[in-house]
């Protein structure tokens, strides 16, 4: 690529006019040209043309409208911890989501543990609060990190996944900007949801058991977690999503990958499919490894990896 190529690649997409709009909409919570490496987990990643924290439906409506209008390419961001974001950043506006989207609310019913979250919300704050109310199966989220919004986008989960709960869920889109119900299908580590769909909020639902039996079973999953996982430098868990009937990490060490470097990216020693940010890691060592462990595994095994990572903004 040329540098004018290159450079094309970095130039900032909003003109004085659109930076003007989105501080009448944001006031403060706006910021232009903010680094994102502080808002992933792997702490990687270049500037955001627009970052904006969103609070309410209707700011989030006004902001896809906006988009829309102006054709300008917008993601939502989570809690980043799924995400390689590109050292050159992102183009457009990344929004965020807090507010009155980070309420949790639970009832009981009859039979069921019934969960309204928003989609800032904590995932691990839901998981506490659904546990100590008896949730049957909320061990299942125990200790994955990020936002319920996230976690929706991702069908996250371990033996069993947030689609095995889910009650409703209500989107927003550029095209439908209010609030309004989907119902996505959920696959491994990922879902239906248009590709242009801003998850709002959602409700789980879960059988009613005996808070201190769920309490329990959730605490042995985060113990082993906590032996299982690099958890002391910035990761973004698991980088391969397993092939059928197999386990990345477990093809990973055997192709003898564990421990590898490159830059301040290193293959975790204790997890094979987790790769770590030594503090120094850009998104281009992290990508480098990502296709050296593939391209291993693959030749050793035959088996071609699918990353479970998304992989966001301008990498060249
Ligand atoms: C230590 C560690 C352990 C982990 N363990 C697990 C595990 O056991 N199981 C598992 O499944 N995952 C695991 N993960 C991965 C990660 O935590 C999950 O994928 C999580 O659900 C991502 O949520 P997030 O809010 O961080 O999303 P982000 O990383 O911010 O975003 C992920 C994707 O979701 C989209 N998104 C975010 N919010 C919304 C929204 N409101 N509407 C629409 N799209 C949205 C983003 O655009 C992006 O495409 C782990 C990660 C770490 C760091």
């Amino acid at each position: 690529m040329t540098d004018a190529a290159a450079n094309e690649l970095l130039r900032s997409l909003l003109r004085d006019d659109d930076r003007a709009a989105l501080s009448d909409i944001f006031g403060a919570r706006v910021r232009f040209d903010e680094p994102l490496a502080d808002y992933t987990s792997w702490k990687i990643g270049g500037p955001a043309d627009a970052f904006a924290l969103v609070e309410t439906t209707g700011e989030l409506a006004a902001l896809l409208r906006f988009g829309f209008k102006r054709k300008l390419p917008w993601f939502v961001l989570g809690s980043g911890s799924n995400l390689l974001v590109g050292d050159g950043g992102i183009r457009g506006i990344v929004l965020r989501l807090g507010g009155e989207f980070a309420r949790i609310e639970i009832e009981d019913e009859s039979a069921a543990v019934v969960v309204r979250a928003g989609a800032s919300s904590s995932l691990a704050l839901l998981t506490a609060q659904a546990a100590s109310r008896g949730a049957v199966g909320i061990g299942a989220l125990a200790g994955i990190p990020g936002s319920v919004g996230g976690a929706l986008r991702m069908n996250a989960g371990t033996d069993r996944e947030i689609g095995d709960f889910v009650r409703d869920v209500l989107v927003q889109t550029p095209a439908k900007p209010q609030p309004h119900p989907v119902s996505p299908q959920y696959f491994y580590r990922h879902t239906t949801l248009e590709h242009d769909a801003v998850v709002a909020s959602v409700t789980l639902a879960f059988e009613r058991g005996e808070p201190a039996v769920v309490r329990k079973e959730m605490q042995s999953r985060l113990v082993r977690r906590k032996k299982t996982q690099p958890l002391q430098l910035p990761n973004a868990g698991s980088c391969f999503r397993n092939p059928p009937g197999d386990k990345a990490g477990r093809l990973i060490e055997a192709a003898g990958a564990k421990g590898w470097r490159h830059g301040g990216a290193e293959v975790s020693p204790l997890h094979g499919n987790f790769i770590v940010n030594d503090g120094t890691a850009t998104a281009a060592d992290v990508a480098t490894l990502l296709a050296r462990v593939r391209g291993a595994v693959a030749e050793r095994f035959g088996v071609e990896m699918e990353l479970e990572v998304h992989f966001v903004g301008v990498f060249a």
